[in-house]
């Protein structure tokens, strides 16, 4: 957006993005189709990513994090999906980090933060299984308090980072009797666990190197100190409480990916010749780019203060889901029209637009539906 800064951008975050936009394009880019084609990304990506401090960028220094905020994470999902890469950057870091900085005990941080921060530890977290997603209290998958362990039975699909994660958030019923208030986070070290197994990479429709698995527990044994929290029990209120900013970062990646969209669709635009003349010169071509500039900078004035919010603490889950569900669907909309506009080089995946539109589409189905962000803005209204 022409001489637009966002206002939370502060000096140090644009020094910050300028160097996470470059280790991108350098170091992540020139490998993507080769991810994409073997569904996941290689392994050291995560120790580069470490060894420059883009892990746990948000966790304070003591634990090995880059002592930033949430605004570093924001920085880092922009900057990613400007450069078209697919990483699982915003579960590790601006997920399941924070989990263990809010609920974890001074021992768990420091056991498994400086461990996440270098790369040396991948993190995920276990919700979604074969029967139930967006319903989470519904959750089969049992902890089962065994003297000092849990024993861990059940299993979880569409896990992001589920091939490569050493440590995962598992969300499991402690209490099967107690609905909701029967749900605790159990962290899992899965090197070496009996019980513990991956299933598939599961092929995607987009978002192709960012490997999506399935993961069983047979029986698997985890001390009871791996519990998040004072007590069992409290996993549901956990999980309600760090979804406004797991949502921040879905709305974040979309309207940076409008912005991207837009760009690459412009310069497309002037250079293609149609009927002896610029593609840009028609008037279709430039209502249609006129009306997606609009809805991304719309986008992203509203995400920018929704992030005001966050950054002072006031964020509240209402105005999260909506800016979920909003700049998601827009974005799907706006990606579509720019690819309308490459003609049927927008269907040839090797043109970034064909990967951007695939890419987008499960923006309005994880981290909570959009049907399920509607509910929540809904209840507003009761
Ligand atoms: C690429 C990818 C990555 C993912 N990463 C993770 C991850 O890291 N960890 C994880 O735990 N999960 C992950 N998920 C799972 C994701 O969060 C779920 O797919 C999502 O929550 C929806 O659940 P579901 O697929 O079971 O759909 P369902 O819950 O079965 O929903 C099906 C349809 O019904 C609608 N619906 C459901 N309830 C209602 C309602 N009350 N009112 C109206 N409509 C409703 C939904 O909106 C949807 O359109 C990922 C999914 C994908 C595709």
């Amino acid at each position: 957006m022409d001489g637009y800064t966002s206002p939370w951008m502060t000096e140090e975050l644009t020094l910050f993005s300028d160097s996470v936009a470059r280790f991108f394009e350098t170091e992540f880019a020139p490998h993507q189709e080769r991810w994409e084609k073997q569904g996941h990304v290689d392994r050291d990506a995560w120790s580069k990513a470490g060894a420059v401090g883009l892990l746990c960028a948000s966790v304070p220094e003591e634990y090995g994090g880059g002592g930033g905020h949430f605004g570093h994470e924001a920085v880092l999902n922009i900057e990613m999906n400007r450069a078209l890469v697919n990483f699982g950057i915003g579960v590790h870091n601006g997920i399941v980090s924070h989990y263990i900085l809010s609920y974890g005990t001074e021992e768990q941080k420091r056991r498994w933060l400086p461990r996440m921060a270098s790369g040396e530890m991948v993190a995920a977290i276990a919700m979604s299984e074969p029967g139930v997603g967006s319903d989470l209290k519904s959750v089969r998958t049992k902890a089962v308090a065994d003297g000092d362990d849990f024993v861990i039975n059940g299993a979880k699909t569409f896990i992001t980072n589920g091939y490569h994660a050493d440590l995962i958030c598992v969300v499991a019923k402690t209490d099967p009797e107690r609905g909701a208030k029967g749900i605790s986070l159990v962290m899992v070290e899965t090197t070496d666990l009996p019980g513990f197994r991956r299933g598939r990479i599961l092929e995607k429709l987009g978002q192709k190197a960012q490997d999506t698995a399935e993961l069983f527990f047979d029986d698997v044994r985890v001390p009871r100190a791996n519990l998040l929290g004072p007590k069992e029990g409290d996993g549901f209120a956990q999980l309600m409480q760090q979804l406004p900013q797991e949502r921040m970062i879905i709305a974040l990646s979309a309207q940076a990916s409008m912005h991207r969209a837009i760009e690459l669709t412009s310069d497309y635009v002037h250079s293609r010749k149609v009927f002896g003349q610029n593609l840009s010169d028609f008037q279709n071509t430039r209502f249609k780019l006129a009306e997606c500039k609009t809805v991304a900078t719309i986008a992203t004035t509203f995400v920018d203060q929704c992030m005001v919010r966050l950054l002072a603490g006031e964020l509240d889950s209402a105005t999260a889901a909506m800016a979920k569900w909003w700049t998601t669907q827009k974005n799907c909309e706006v990606v579509d029209e720019c690819l309308q506009l490459h003609g049927g080089y927008g269907y040839i995946m090797e043109y970034p637009i064909a990967r951007m539109y695939a890419n987008a589409r499960v923006g309005k189905i994880y981290g909570g539906s959009n049907e399920i962000m509607k509910e929540l803005v809904a209840r507003t209204l009761d």
